[in-house]
Parts: C-alpha cells; sequence; structure tokens
C-alpha cells in the first residue's frame, strides 16, 4: 500500500499534463500510447460487428456521418495541428437500441444507429454529438481515463471483469488495449464534459453547424429513454446547467458560425 502512495504521488509529480482548457490532468498512459492501444482497441471492437454485416450498411446515412463527421476533423486539425497524423476514422455501427458515440484516442469513432433513430438529430445536432466526442480525443481525456483505471484497484478490477466479459473473451487484447476500450465505456468526469462541450460547441461553429443546437441536442438526448436511460447519456454525465452553459456560450460562436469561408471536409 505505502508502494502504491508513493508511486501514485511520484506519478503525480512527473505525470500530470495540462490540458487545452489549462485543467491539470493525470497521464500514466501518454497520448501515443493511449492512441497505439485505441488502434487495436476499435480493431477488435469493430471485428465481429463488421462480420456481421453491421458496419456502414446503409450509404445514405453513412455519407451523412462522414460529411459532417469530416467537416469537423478538418477544424480540429487546424486547431490542432499534430493531429493531422492521427488516422482519423468514423464507423455506423447498425444497432437500433443502442444510443451512443464514441472517440477513442487518435480520432477513431463510431456512431450507433440508435442514437439517429431515437434521438433524430438535424445535421446541426449530430454536428455537436461528433464534435464533443472530438473534443474528448483532442483533450487526451482516452488516455486520462485508462491512467486512472490504471490507478486505481478498482478500475483494474473492473478490466479484469470486461476481460472476462463474453463480449472479449479470446479477443486477446492487451491490458492497455483493454483499458482503451475501457475507457470509451466509463463515464467522463463533470469537469471533462464541461471541457468537451466547450470545445465541440466551437469544433462545430467553425465546421458550419449552428451553435443553438448544442442545447436542443442535450434537450432531445434527456427525452430519450423510458426505462434506461441511453448509454451516451451514462458515459457523458450532465455538468450542471448544461444546456443554460451552452446557450450562453452560443453567442459567442456565432461569428464562427457565420463566417463564409470554405469549410473543408477532411476525406473519411
Ligand atoms: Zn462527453
Amino acid at each position: 500500500m505505502t508502494r502504491l502512495v508513493t508511486l501514485l504521488i511520484l506519478v503525480s509529480i512527473t505525470a500530470c499534463t495540462t490540458s487545452p482548457t489549462g485543467r491539470s490532468q493525470l497521464m500514466l498512459v501518454s497520448p501515443e500510447e493511449a492512441i497505439t492501444a485505441s488502434k487495436q482497441a476499435y480493431t477488435q471492437t469493430l471485428k465481429p460487428l463488421s462480420d456481421k454485416g453491421k458496419i456502414d450498411n446503409d450509404p445514405v446515412v453513412t455519407r451523412r456521418v462522414k460529411l459532417i463527421t469530416g467537416r469537423l476533423i478538418s477544424q480540429a486539425i487546424e486547431k490542432f495541428p499534430h493531429t493531422r497524423r492521427w488516422d482519423w476514422s468514423v464507423k455506423v455501427i447498425d444497432d437500433p437500441e443502442v444510443v451512443n458515440a464514441w472517440c477513442m484516442a487518435g480520432g477513431k469513432m463510431a456512431i450507433y444507429t440508435g442514437l439517429l433513430h431515437k434521438v433524430k438529430p438535424t445535421d446541426d445536432e449530430l454536428a455537436q454529438v461528433m464534435g464533443h466526442e472530438i473534443a474528448h480525443a483532442l483533450a487526451n481525456h482516452t488516455a486520462e481515463k485508462m491512467s486512472v483505471a490504471m490507478a486505481s484497484q478498482l478500475g483494474m478490477a473492473a478490466i479484469a471483469v470486461a476481460a472476462n466479459d463474453s463480449e472479449y473473451r479470446g479477443a486477446a487484447l492487451t491490458g492497455a488495449a483493454l483499458a482503451a476500450t475501457y475507457a470509451v465505456q466509463m463515464p467522463n468526469s463533470r469537469t471533462a464534459e464541461r471541457e468537451a462541450d466547450q470545445m465541440g460547441i466551437e469544433l462545430a461553429a467553425k465546421a458550419g453547424y449552428d451553435p443553438y443546437a448544442a442545447a436542443t441536442l442535450w434537450d432531445k438526448m434527456a427525452k430519450v429513454g423510458g426505462s434506461s436511460p441511453p448509454e451516451f447519456l451514462s458515459t457523458h454525465p450532465s455538468p450542471g446547467n448544461r444546456q443554460a452553459t451552452l446557450r450562453q456560450l452560443a453567442p459567442n460562436m456565432m461569428p464562427y458560425y457565420k463566417n463564409r469561408k470554405g469549410r473543408p471536409v477532411y476525406p473519411l
């Protein structure tokens, strides 16, 4: 136990970085390690779905998601040039019951058809979903969550449970890839949520999407569910006054949104 405390103190000295909004982050896993692990996690997550024909099987939906996401990625690269080297990707997973979307470290994304069918987002609202997800990756939230998981015995126990889960059994995931998979399934902190909201609405406005759609998206999301809340809401807990904060941010985003310069689309 003492060794663990010593380790954590050492880690807190040596492994903290600062997020794009100026917050201190615990980083046991470097962003590069998180990207490598996420690549493996992404392949392993998608493979069984692809085998069942559940990936990108509606060309109209796929085209819509790729166009919106491609515009957001162009803006992400503009603001964070190092992400030009990322192997960006987005896949539409055909599962009408799952209301979810995520972006792993390094820009590996997925959105489930349940989110499209149940939330029925407009293009502006869908851009807010993907912009928010991209922001989590830009702010290294995957690496941060992997670090938190690895630093806590609870987290490691959860990873071990995930390893025994039928979904992952036989998948031969490395510990780090398992932590990367787990990271997109565990809730973000409310602080990380606020950060992703703030960065996401800006990316979306710069990509040509109405900033007022950020608040209406979360309004719609909150109305979906019934007996069980959408996965998206459990992994993205609401910071207090989320919609009100987003509405307050919107006027400052209008100049980006109204700027009629070209909206480049990153090819996906
Ligand atoms: Zn989030």
